[in-house]
């Protein structure tokens, strides 16, 4: 196990598009490992293998519910709406508005090379846009609705709207 160095944002390495994986070996067996730790570590619910500096098309999530492997995922629909806080473990301590689909169903491959799909809603379906659009170099900074906030600011605007 290692907890490997995350990109941030400004780095190129996070803008550019990730190569599909056509096999399963050590090192990508290391990697996918190094990838969860690195993101237990850093308390997020998904890292892309781009963050940790490696173009190749693998997302890691856990969002409570156990960790999920996907290797060469392809969002087959999308439906409804949904706009909340999204961060990323690139842009550290930072939050923003952003709207996603509030339902996706993907296919992916898992560590053993087998297809499986996966639907999620909420926060899946959130983690899963967020991390499937790391691999074509796309961060949600671009994306966002409204200004890139501070954490501590944007929960404190929060609970004062309440
Ligand atoms: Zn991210």
């Amino acid at each position: 196990m290692a907890i490997r160095n995350i990109r941030e944002l400004g780095d190129d390495i996070l803008r550019k598009k990730c190569r599909e994986v056509k096999e399963i070996n050590d090192r990508t067996k290391d990697l996918i490992e190094d990838m969860l730790d690195t993101m237990y570590e850093a308390n997020g619910v998904g890292l892309a293998a781009p963050q940790v500096g490696i173009l190749k098309r693998i997302v890691v999530i856990d969002i409570g519910e156990g960790p999920v492997v996907l290797i060469n995922p392809e969002i087959l629909e999308t439906s409804g709406e949904q706009t909340g806080g999204e961060g990323c473990l690139s842009v550290p301590g930072k939050i923003a508005e952003v709207t996603r689909p509030d339902y996706v169903k993907v296919k992916a491959l898992d560590e053993e090379m087998n297809p499986f799909e996966i639907e999620g809603t909420e926060l899946m379906a959130r983690a899963l846009c967020h991390e499937i659009d790391h691999l074509e170099g796309k961060m949600y900074v671009d994306i966002a609705n409204g200004p890139i906030m501070d954490l501590e600011d944007y929960e404190e605007a929060e609970s004062e709207e309440e």
